[in-house]
């Protein structure tokens, strides 16, 4: 059990606390300290003069201490992937690879960005500076608290800021396990501080306060949107990685089953409470009962469960309060006459927020089930009549976070990425790159995170021209 802040390097203890319950169980199984508004002050205060060091720190030497970052935290690493199934719930192999293993890699990869690529460039007589931008205001969401914190945190430190972390209230334990890696990894006090608490108090709180230079934000557009506003007034930047309603565009010449069954995985992993989810799978009219089909059975095989059983592919939904507002998005739309092809909102467990993956045919593109982020298992599947309605219909939405194409032509798949007004684009199921900019177009958000733009972010501009 925590109770504690970090502030100037020390743990301080703190009466106030609230639990950390395991959604899987229900039951407790952590704690945080409930941070004040004075606590916000005192580690804005501490990262401001420990920035004075820090910010004058040369590229080797904070490429050496994200190495030694790395190292603690792939020695804490089965601490963390518990941490991260205790409060995520995630099943232990998802926590493993895409919660844990790739918030350690992005370390390692903002330590090899810091050591091999000068961030200063040369433009005719002009030398430009990159500069630390001064303190960060990191605020995660609960959905993949490690990796948001790792992408944050790893980026400022290289780029030579420092920071003061709000994590999520429901996922507090995995942000403790990081602070504890960079203080043993010997990262000088105050240059990390940690304040969990409630995000209308403690995190709208390091919004506001002037000593913070820039706010990296992730989580709802709606708060997205007031932090955005109190950045505004104070014309400081903010960095906001926000919601999703991401389109998979499946083309007339793809290979059908690995197209369909590639989407379904991609929109349940996590429970479905990925921002960058496909939750849309657009595949052509011909082809459209056959596309149904294979989703539906492809979630249908899916195994919900405990997360720390081996066999469980999916876990559950983070809050009983989450699982509310999912299902009530699906029955919504089957009041309105889509069809459930596979999945649905009945009970499945007598603990546990719990929900099996939802596949939801015959849905108008204009439908909210269509439209608006559900954040959780729930996909729908909508027919297009060639590629410029397709794209047409992937573009036909507020946000624009993440993407894909499927088709056996490269050149196509390309042209059609194109045209996908989107942060990202997968082709045929690639891998994810850490070092690529991850970030939204519209509502999705303003900024990208991660590799060397990641680290720009947090850099201030001073032209030399000699
Ligand atoms: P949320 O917006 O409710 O909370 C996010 C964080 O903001 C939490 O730490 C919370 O305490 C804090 N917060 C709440 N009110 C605040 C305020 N007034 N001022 C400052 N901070 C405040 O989001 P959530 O429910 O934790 O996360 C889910 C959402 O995050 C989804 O919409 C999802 O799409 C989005 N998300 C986006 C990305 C991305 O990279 N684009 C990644 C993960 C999650």
């Amino acid at each position: 059990m925590r109770n504690t802040v970090l502030i100037d390097g020390t743990w301080q203890e703190r009466a106030s606390t609230s639990a950390v319950y395991n959604p899987a169980t229900e039951e407790v199984v952590g704690s945080a300290a409930s941070a004040s508004v004075e606590d916000v002050d005192a580690a804005v205060r501490s990262a401001r003069r420990a920035g004075i060091d820090w910010g004058r720190t040369d590229h080797a030497t904070r490429a050496d201490m994200l190495d030694e970052v790395h190292a603690r935290l792939l020695a804490d690493r089965r601490l963390l992937v518990d941490a991260i199934v205790a409060e995520v719930g995630a099943p232990v192999a998802v926590a493993e690879e895409a919660h844990v293993d790739l918030a350690i890699e992005l370390i390692a990869s903002f330590a090899r960005i810091a050591r091999d690529e000068p961030m200063h460039t040369t433009i005719g007589n002009s030398t430009v500076l990159r500069r630390p931008a001064g303190v960060v205001g990191c605020i995660t969401p609960w959905n993949y608290p490690l990796y948001q914190l790792a992408a944050k945190v790893g980026a400022a430190l290289a780029a030579g800021c420092t920071t003061v972390v709000k994590p999520a209230e429901l996922t507090p334990l995995s942000t403790y396990l990081f602070c504890d890696a960079l203080l043993a990894a010997g990262l000088p006090p105050g240059v990390v501080n940690l304040v969990p608490g409630q995000g209308s108090v403690v995190g709208s709180a390091l919004v506001a306060h002037p000593g913070v230079d820039v706010v990296s934000f992730t989580g709802s557009t709606t708060v997205g949107r007031e932090v955005g506003r109190v950045s505004g007034e104070q014309l400081k930047r903010a960095c906001l990685e926000l919601g999703g309603k991401s389109a998979s565009v499946v083309l007339d010449d793809a290979d059908l089953t690995a197209a369909v069954t590639g989407s379904v995985e991609a929109a349940m992993l996590n429970s479905g409470q990925t921002c960058s989810a496909w939750t849309r799978l657009l595949v052509p009219r011909t082809r459209y009962t056959e596309a149904v089909e294979l989703a539906a059975a492809h979630a249908d095989a899916m195994v919900v469960g405990d997360p720390l059983d081996p066999a469980t592919t999916l876990g559950p939904v983070i809050s009983g309060r989450q699982r509310v507002s999912i299902a009530a998005a699906v029955d919504g739309a089957v009041a309105r006459g889509a069809r459930l092809a596979a999945g649905g909102t009945d009970a499945i467990a007598e603990r546990g927020h719990f929900l099996r993956p939802t596949v939801l045919a015959d849905v108008d593109r204009h439908d909210p089930v269509a439209r608006d982020e559900i954040f959780g298992p729930v996909l729908v599947v909508l027919p297009h009549d060639g590629d410029e309605d397709a794209i047409a219909a992937a573009n036909d939405s507020e946000y624009g976070l993440a993407g894909a194409v499927w088709s056996a032509d490269r050149e196509r798949a390309l042209s059609v990425a194109g045209r996908m007004d989107t942060g990202q684009v997968d082709v045929n199921g690639a891998a994810f790159n850490p070092l690529a900019p991850f970030g939204g177009w519209k509502n999705s958000g303003l900024g990208r995170e991660l590799g060397r733009v990641g680290i720009e972010e947090f850099t201030e501009m001073t032209s030399v021209q000699m």
